[in-house]
């Protein structure tokens, strides 16, 4: 099936696989297609045994704002995605495949990811890009979850205690405030940080001294670094921090956030929703 959302570009004679989020006109904002096509190049990646490093990136200036939250994505046809389902059931069928699945798929892909990140990264667009091992970020990179303004409970996995602290994540959840590629590559969360205009060429070169090693000893040592977060918990803690996520869909606050914020977008657009989220949640109007 073509890719309509997602360019595979292969580098190297197919060594390198350069896999691009293509909709750099809404900040490659992730509709349910996008996901799908994701995990599709990431499979295609999988199984080319020329493959030996992937690089994830974004096209235009930023690598991702995160959900397509237009309201306007694609649809996936996926069969998880149609389900009769309703409420809390159909929302953790969806979630749990479009959400955790593709993105686990990420992370447990047997070759290296380095996720290239200029630009904005924004809460699921920054799940993504910590799915990857490594992480090279421009010097105008930020990344921020505001996501709990949004009233859901972080976005659906949890990785910020994972990739920059328990500290610092519960400050960076609270807040919703960004941070810079300075401070992400002080906490941890970016390997490097590199001029923009040097970004493609620094990640190209990292790719390619992580292509002269053994494939699979790479594969092995990273598959070893995995199952080391998972005996430390993370695939519980992703597990649990899901349904506290399905469940802070259903507060009554989620509720009422959701009923204003489809008011403010109707009557004022995305600049009218920004401000509406980034005011005092429930100051009277
Ligand atoms: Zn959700």
């Amino acid at each position: 099936m073509a890719l309509e959302t997602t360019l595979y570009e292969k580098i190297d004679d197919g060594q390198i696989v350069k896999i691009t989020m293509n909709r750099p006109e809404v900040l490659n904002a992730m509709d349910a297609t996008l996901k799908e096509e994701l995990f599709e190049a990431f499979q295609m990646a999988e199984f080319d045994e020329d493959v030996r490093v992937v690089i994830l990136t974004g096209a235009g200036r930023s690598f991702s704002a995160g959900h397509d939250m237009s309201g306007k994505g694609r649809p996936s046809q996926h069969p998880y995605m149609q389900t009769r389902l309703t409420g809390l059931e159909a929302s953790l069928r969806r979630e749990q495949h479009i959400f955790v699945d593709i993105n686990l798929s990420i992370r447990n892909l047997t070759k290296p990811v380095i996720a290239q990140v200029q630009g904005h990264c924004i809460a699921g667009a920054l799940m993504v890009a910590c799915m990857s091992d490594i992480i090279v970020a421009s010097e105008d990179a930020s990344f921020q979850n505001p996501v709990l303004r949004m009233t859901p409970g972080a976005a659906e996995l949890l990785v910020e205690p994972w990739d920059m602290g328990v500290r610092r994540a519960k400050e960076f959840l609270f807040t919703g405030d960004p941070m810079d590629a300075k401070r992400a590559y002080e906490v941890g969360l970016a390997n490097k940080v590199v001029p923009r205009d040097k970004l493609e060429e620094e990640t190209l070169a990292l790719a390619r001294r992580i292509a002269l090693m053994p494939p699979v000893t790479v594969s092995l040592v990273k598959r070893s670094l995995n199952r080391t977060l998972d005996i430390m918990g993370q695939a519980n803690s992703f597990d649990y921090h899901l349904l506290i996520h399905e469940m802070s869909h259903h507060t009554d606050a989620a509720k009422k956030f959701g009923e204003d914020r489809r008011k403010a977008v109707a009557d004022g657009g995305l600049k009218a929703f920004l401000a509406f989220r980034d005011g005092a949640f429930g100051k009277k109007q």
